[in-house]
C-alpha cells in the first residue's frame, strides 16, 4: 500500500470496490482457517477411532468422513474459488483503473509543460515513467492492498486460532516473527534506495536507446556502429548492477523470511512434540497447529513482499509526482484575455531575452513593427536570433511586460491559446506524425475534405510527389516521417500550415531542402494566397526574401536593419557584405 497525495484519492474514489474486494477476502480467509480443524478430525479419528466435535463424541466412520469432513471442504473449496476469483477482480480492476486515471492526468500535464522541462527531461525517462513506474503503482495498489488486509486479516485470525490452542507454543512461535520484522524494517529502506537507482539506470538506458534509434542515419553515416554499441554496453551494465543490487536486497529479504519461518515450524514440532508427549496436546491438534502456522506463512511471506513492493512503488510514485509537480513555466497570467479574430499586427517594443539556462541575452534590444498582411522575411548568421525571434510571438517562452504586442495588446494578456491559434507554424525540425499524409497536413483543423488538404498541397508543390506514392494521400509515414526525403518533409509541413489559414504564418528556415525552382513555386504561391495575412519567412539565402514587404536583418541578437531589399542594401554595409557573399557564392556554384 502507498500513499501521496496523486494517489490517496483513489482509495475513496474506488472505496466501494475495495471494499467488496475485502468482504470477499474475509470470507475466504475464514473459510480457510477451518481446513486445519478438520485435519485435526481426520487424524484424531484415524488415531481414537472417534472424534470430538463440539463436546459430542461422534464415530469416525463412512457417514462421518462424507459428512462432517468431505462435504465442508468440497464446499470450502468452492467457495474460496468464488472468493478469490471476485477479490482478484476487486483489487486488480482498481489498480488497473489506477493506473489509467493516473496515465490521462500525466499525459494531461505534460502535454502543458514548456519547452524548458522537455530539453532538461529527456523522452526516454518520461516513457519509462509511463511505463515502468506506472506499471509499479499500479502493482502496489492492487496487489498492495490485498497483501495488506489479506496479511493482517489471515495473520491475526490464524495468530488467534493458535493462541486459543496453546499461548505458550504461540509466544514461541512468535520470536523470530519479531527478528523478521526488524530486519524488514531495516531492508525496506535499502530496498528502496536501491529500487530508485534501478529506474534512474532503466531511464538512462531508454534515453540511449531511444536517441539512438532517432539517430540511426547520422551513427550508420559516420560508422559509428561499434562506439554506440560500446556506449550501449556500458550504460546496459549500469543497469545490469542496479538491476543485481536490488535483486540481492530482495532476495536477502525472502531468505531472511524463508529462515524465520522454518525456525518456527522447528519451535513448534519440538515445543509441540514435547506437548504431545506431556499428554497436553494430542496428535491431531498439533496438525491442526500446524495447519493454523502454515496459514500464518502466507501472511509473514506477503508482509516480506510487500515491503519490497511498497519501496518499489514509493520510489516509483516519486518519480511520477515530479512530473506531476512540474510547473507549467509558459501559462496564461491572470486575467488573460481571448484576443479574438487576430489581424496579424506584431510589434517588438526594446525586447531583450535570454533562455532560462542561457548565459547571455539571445535578443538585445530589439523593435520593430510589423504591420498586418505584411510579408517579412528574417534574415542573418546562423544563432543570431532569428528562431528565437519567432518563437517568442509564438509565447514559447515568457516575455517582460510591454515588450511584445499583438494587434496592439501585450502578450502578457492575452491567453496563449487564442495567441497560436491565430498562428501557423512550420518549424526547423519539420516533424511529421506517424500517420497518414492526409492527416499529417490536415493536423491544425478540426474539419476537413480531401479537397482543401489536396489544395494546401499544390500551394506547397508536394501533390504531385504525394501522388507518385502507391497510396497517395493515404500513405502512412513511418516514425518522424522517415520514409519521404527531407524536401518532401518541408513541403508537407509547409501544406499543414498553410491548411491552417491563419492570420499570420512563421516559416522558420523552411525553404532550404527545396531546389531553387521549386522554391519559387512556393514563394510566388505563399505571396498569392497569403494576400492581406501576415507571413513570416526565416531564411538563410537572401534572394528567398528579396521581395518581402520588409527585411528583418539581425546580427548577433541585435536587429541591424529594417526595410526594404533595396533600401537595407544601400544603407546598411553589414547587409550588403552578406548579400555580395552570397551572390558571389551562387555564382561560383553556377560555373563549378
Ligand atoms: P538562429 O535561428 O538565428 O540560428 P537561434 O535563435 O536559434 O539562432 O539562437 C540564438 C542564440 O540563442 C544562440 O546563441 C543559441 O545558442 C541560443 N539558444 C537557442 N536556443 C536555446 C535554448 N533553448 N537555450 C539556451 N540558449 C539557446
Amino acid at each position: 500500500m502507498i500513499f501521496g497525495k496523486y494517489i490517496n484519492r483513489y482509495y475513496f474514489r474506488y472505496g466501494p470496490m475495495l471494499l467488496l474486494g475485502l468482504v470477499a477476502l474475509v470470507a475466504v480467509d475464514t473459510l480457510q482457517l477451518v481446513i486445519p480443524n478438520l485435519y485435526q478430525r481426520i487424524v484424531n479419528g484415524i488415531n481414537q477411532g472417534y472424534v470430538m466435535v463440539d463436546g459430542v463424541q461422534k464415530p469416525f466412520d463412512g457417514t462421518f468422513l462424507l459428512e462432517e469432513i468431505c462435504m465442508p471442504m468440497v464446499g470450502i473449496i468452492l467457495a474460496i474459488v468464488l472468493g478469490r476469483f471476485l477479490w482478484r477482480v476487486m483489487f486488480f480492476g482498481a489498480g488497473i483503473r489506477v493506473e489509467e486515471s493516473l496515465r490521462n492526468r500525466m499525459f494531461d500535464n505534460a502535454k502543458d509543460l514548456s519547452r524548458e522541462y522537455y530539453q532538461v527531461n529527456k523522452v526516454g525517462n518520461l516513457m519509462s515513467l509511463f511505463t515502468n513506474d506506472l506499471d509499479t503503482v499500479q502493482e502496489c495498489f492492487g496487489w498492495g492492498v490485498m497483501m495488506f488486509f489479506d496479511a493482517l486479516l489471515l495473520g491475526v485470525l490464524a495468530v488467534f486460532k493458535m493462541w486459543r490452542m496453546n499461548p505458550v507454543l504461540t509466544l514461541l512461535s512468535m520470536i523470530p516473527m519479531g527478528f523478521l520484522l526488524a530486519a524488514a524494517t531495516v531492508l525496506g529502506k535499502y530496498m528502496m534506495k536501491k529500487w530508485d537507482i534501478r529506474q534512474a539506470a532503466f531511464s538512462k538506458l531508454s534515453d540511449f536507446s531511444q536517441e539512438s534509434f532517432s539517430g540511426i542515419a547520422v551513427i550508420k553515416a559516420f560508422v559509428k556502429e561499434a562506439k554506440e554499441l560500446l556506449a550501449f554496453q556500458k550504460i546496459n551494465e549500469e543497469n545490469e548492477k542496479a538491476n543485481i543490487a536490488h535483486t540481492r536486497a530482495s532476495v536477502l529479504m525472502r531468505i531472511f523470511t524463508t529462515l524465520f519461518v522454518e525456525s518456527v515450524v522447528c519451535i513448534i514440532l519440538g515445543f509441540g512434540g514435547y506437548l504431545v508427549y506431556q499428554g497436553t496436546f494430542n496428535a491431531g491438534q498439533l496438525v491442526e497447529f500446524i495447519g493454523y502456522f502454515n496459514a500464518v506463512v502466507w501472511p509473514i511471506m506477503a508482509v516480506s513482499e510487500l515491503i519490497d513492493m511498497t519501496s518499489r512503488g514509493k520510489a516509483s510514485l516519486n518519480r511520477i509526482s515530479e512530473l506531476l509537480d512540474a510547473k507549467q513555466s509558459v501559462q496564461d497570467a491572470p486575467g488573460a484575455k481571448d484576443l479574438g479574430s487576430m489581424r496579424g499586427e506584431i510589434e517588438f517594443r526594446d525586447l531583450s531575452f535570454r533562455y532560462p539556462d542561457g548565459e547571455y541575452d539571445a535578443l538585445q534590444h530589439v523593435s520593430f513593427k510589423i504591420r498586418a498582411g505584411e510579408s517579412v522575411g528574417i534574415v542573418g548568421k546562423t544563432g543570431s536570433g532569428k528562431t528565437t525571434l519567432v518563437q517568442l510571438i509564438l509565447r514559447c517562452y515568457n516575455v517582460p511586460d510591454g515588450t511584445l504586442f499583438l494587434d496592439g495588446h501585450d502578450v502578457n494578456e492575452v491567453t496563449i491559446h487564442s495567441l497560436r491559434s491565430g498562428c501557423a507554424y512550420v518549424p526547423q525540425d519539420n516533424f511529421l506524425f506517424s500517420d497518414t499524409i492526409e492527416n499529417n497536413i490536415a493536423f491544425g483543423v478540426d474539419t476537413f475534405d480531401r479537397e482543401g488538404v489536396v489544395n494546401a498541397a499544390v500551394l506547397s508543390d508536394v501533390d504531385g510527389n504525394i501522388r507518385e506514392f502507391r497510396h497517395g494521400y493515404d500513405t502512412v509515414l513511418g516514425e518522424r516521417g522517415v520514409t519521404v526525403s527531407g524536401g518532401q518533409k518541408q513541403r508537407i509541413s509547409i501544406a499543414r500550415a498553410l491548411m491552417k489559414n491563419a492570420p499570420v504564418l512563421i516559416l522558420d528556415d523552411s525553404v532550404s531542402a527545396v531546389d531553387t525552382h521549386t522554391e519559387k513555386t512556393i514563394l510566388e504561391n505563399l505571396a498569392a494566397t497569403r494576400q492581406g495575412k501576415t507571413t513570416i519567412l526565416i531564411a538563410h539565402r537572401i534572394s528567398t526574401v528579396e521581395a518581402m514587404d520588409q527585411i528583418l536583418f539581425l546580427d548577433d541578437g541585435r536587429l541591424a536593419a529594417a526595410g526594404k531589399h533595396e533600401t537595407l542594401y544601400e544603407t546598411c554595409a553589414e547587409y550588403r557584405k552578406m548579400v555580395d557573399l552570397q551572390k558571389l557564392e551562387e555564382e561560383g556554384e553556377k560555373h563549378a
